[in-house]
């Protein structure tokens, strides 16, 4: 971690993204092409809410589903839509579609190679990608299946990347356990972390806890969704339960600036707990006003460890790129501060360390020509 923290850069926070004495416009089509070359770490991105609308289409359609919308023009305004109800309830509503969609091996195996293309075409220089394998046994496919089509298609990309499995919080804990036991026995072979993903708000980890136990008995990393629709608090309580990561926590920024809770965020850099920030998927939910106004920021002045990333590129209509170009353009945060917060993310990573190596190493050399 030594090594990662000193890649930190303190930032300008010019509104002006400055490359070598030129001067970039942030709304031009040159701050788009600058995001998508800078060597970004993803590490919080759900396949069955990032498949392409094309891809979502013709699987719908293989199905015989009927899609929401005749075509992809339609299809992606449907879900913008959706994005911006200001209703988790509309905004879940496309899961149902896309798990219904990539319900068959060779639609969980494109999926996933196009996911890991899409993330390396963004300039993406490792990824870890998360699902919920056992979503897929109502459709007759077995969580070891769906897993094996998945890492197939990670695999066919160039882009070094690793699959999380998730667990559903809001599921009964034997579910939960199940998820857990199933994750262990790929622990080696492609899946590297265990998740608890689903709503938050009233389903706490700790009811969770054999899954939990397992998990960390068997040595497989775990990361946590915490502090996105709950309390700061949730945020340490994870971090407490083991988790190295957390999914969000930006809930986080509540403690940041009240006096009586502030000990939480001294708590969480204490632990060297790495949140996964992602800021457009929590405007759309509510977790945040605006991006201009998102926690990250504040968060990352602070010096908590983080990064972004997209969360559900399909629901919330964005891409790796376009979430890099949107933090430049509307917070105070610079390209430095970016390539710091990837080094931060490559630090966190539960990919191998050779993987981690090659990615800090093209992270590092763009750290020199800003
Ligand atoms: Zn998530």
């Amino acid at each position: 971690m030594t090594l990662i923290r000193g890649l930190r850069v303190a930032g300008g926070h010019g509104r002006a993204l400055t490359m070598r004495g030129m001067t970039t416009d942030l709304a031009s089509p040159a701050l788009q092409q600058r995001a998508r070359a800078l060597p970004k770490v993803l590490l919080h991105e759900h396949l069955d809410g990032g498949l392409r609308v094309g891809t979502l289409l013709e699987l719908l359609r293989q199905r015989g589903i009927e899609p929401p919308a005749p075509d992809e023009a339609q299809l992606a305004a449907w879900f913008s839509a959706n994005a911006h109800a200001g209703s988790l309830e509309k905004y879940l509503q496309g899961f149902a579609l896309t798990i219904a969609a990539m319900a068959g091996l060779p639609a969980l195996e494109r999926v996933a190679f196009e996911a890991a293309e899409d993330a390396r075409a963004d300039g993406a220089v490792l990824a870890e990608f998360r699902i919920a394998p056992l979503l897929f046994e109502p459709y007759g496919i077995s969580g070891e299946a769906a897993i094996e089509a998945l890492l197939a298609g990670l695999a066919r990309s160039a882009l070094p990347s690793g699959l999380i499995v998730c667990a559903l919080r809001h599921l009964p804990p034997a579910e939960t356990t199940r998820a857990a036991r199933l994750a262990l026995a790929w622990r080696g072979r492609g899946v590297i972390a265990f998740d608890l993903a689903g709503a938050e708000f009233g389903f706490p980890p700790g009811g969770h806890a054999e899954a939990l136990r397992l998990v960390r008995d068997g040595g497989l990393p775990l990361t946590l969704h915490a502090g996105e629709a709950d309390v700061a608090e949730r945020v340490v309580e994870a971090a407490h339960l083991g988790a190295r990561r957390i999914g969000h926590g930006v809930r986080l920024v509540d403690a940041l600036n009240d006096p009586a809770r502030r000990h939480l965020v001294d708590e969480v850099r204490r632990l060297g707990v790495h949140l996964e920030v992602c800021p457009t998927s929590n405007v759309h939910t509510g977790a945040a006003a605006s991006i201009a106004e998102h926690p990250i920021t504040a968060l990352w002045q602070a010096g908590v460890s983080l990064s972004f990333h997209t969360d559900n590129r399909l629901m919330s209509c964005v891409s790796f790129a376009e979430e890099t170009a949107t933090l430049l353009r509307e917070t105070a945060l610079t390209e430095a501060d970016l390539l710091a917060m990837a080094g931060e993310a490559v630090g966190h990573s539960f990919l191998p360390e050779a993987t981690r190596t090659q990615a800090l190493a093209a992270i590092t050399a763009a750290i020199r020509t800003v």
